[in-house]
């Protein structure tokens, strides 16, 4: 089946969809993203999803490219047309086209609107839950405000292409003092020795995940042991449990971290029942 892009008011052949040379997304990276969940043909979290991309647009001084109901029109009809299922919906907004110069253009261009949705099979997703995922470690060389969903992503695809080198599939990142900020694609999690949930706090260093958001309702709601406070790599290796979350991967287990196995080497239980706990909490539309 032919694939289905939306650029600029358009349905095209994915094939032929293309931006001109000169968008600053392109050029400078100038634009923002989200990736949305598609789960039994319908979206979960877009309204998070929408907000977040107006709060990174927001920061950039770049306008939104359509009112967010006008957007989820296009991104259910993007999906639609892709007969996606199970997948993803990405949504990614440049500051649009304009003669080559670092700072903004005089007179504002129209923002760019890309949309494009695929699908990914459930039952993959399923058994790398079930047998878990290697991470490994790396220094964080991102800029200072990776709170902006943006396009600019050099360290994250380094950090990411150096894990697979090593046979892992997700990279953590880790600052100056030793304290792991996130994953190159995702929120980093841990269960620590005293059975407490840990993540970082959320501020200018993370991206607030969306998935990260409505798992902190699960576990509240669960009554599980919180703190939202960093943590070294060192915990982190004698941590009980580890995983990650994204809107790609929802919750998934983390069994080893720089070949080093946590807990007993297999998924842990409070990340696989969070797992199961996750789509009752998510919205959907
Ligand atoms: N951090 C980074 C750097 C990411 O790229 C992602 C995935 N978009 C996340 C965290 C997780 O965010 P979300 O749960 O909204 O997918």
């Amino acid at each position: 089946m032919s694939r289905i892009a939306y650029v600029n008011g358009r349905y095209v052949a994915h094939r032929h969809a293309t931006v001109h040379i000169e968008d600053r997304g392109y050029q400078f990276s100038d634009g923002v993203y989200e990736v949305c969940e598609v789960k039994d043909g319908r979206l979960i979290d877009e309204r998070r999803h929408v907000a977040r991309l107006a709060r990174s647009l927001s920061e950039l001084a770049i306008a939104m490219p359509m009112p967010a109901h006008a957007l989820g029109v296009v991104l259910r009809e993007t999906v639609r047309r892709n007969r996606v299922r199970d997948g993803i919906v990405y949504i990614q907004v440049t500051r649009g086209v304009a003669p080559r110069d670092h700072a903004f253009p005089a007179l504002t261009p129209r923002p760019a609107l890309v949309v494009t949705a695929r699908g990914i099979d459930p039952l993959k997703m399923e058994k790398l839950a079930d047998e878990g995922i290697s991470i490994v470690t790396m220094p964080d060389q991102r800029w200072a405000r990776v709170d902006i969903k943006s396009v600019s992503l050099l360290p994250n695809v380094l950090a990411k292409q150096a894990a697979r080198e090593q046979g892992a599939r997700e990279a953590w990142l880790v600052d100056r003092d030793g304290f792991v900020t996130e994953g190159s694609s995702s929120n980093a999690w841990i269960v620590s020795k005293d059975g407490r949930l840990v993540t970082r706090p959320i501020g200018h260093d993370i991206l607030r995940g969306i998935t990260r958001t409505v798992l902190l309702d699960v576990i509240r709601e669960q009554g599980l042991e919180l703190d939202e406070r960093p943590f070294t790599v060192e915990e982190a290796y004698a941590a009980r449990e580890a995983f990650v979350t994204s809107a790609t991967q929802t919750v998934m287990p983390v069994v080893r971290i720089d070949g080093r196995p946590i807990g007993n080497g297999a998924p842990g239980l409070i990340a696989s029942a969070l797992r199961r706990a996750y789509h009752a909490h998510a919205e959907s539309s």
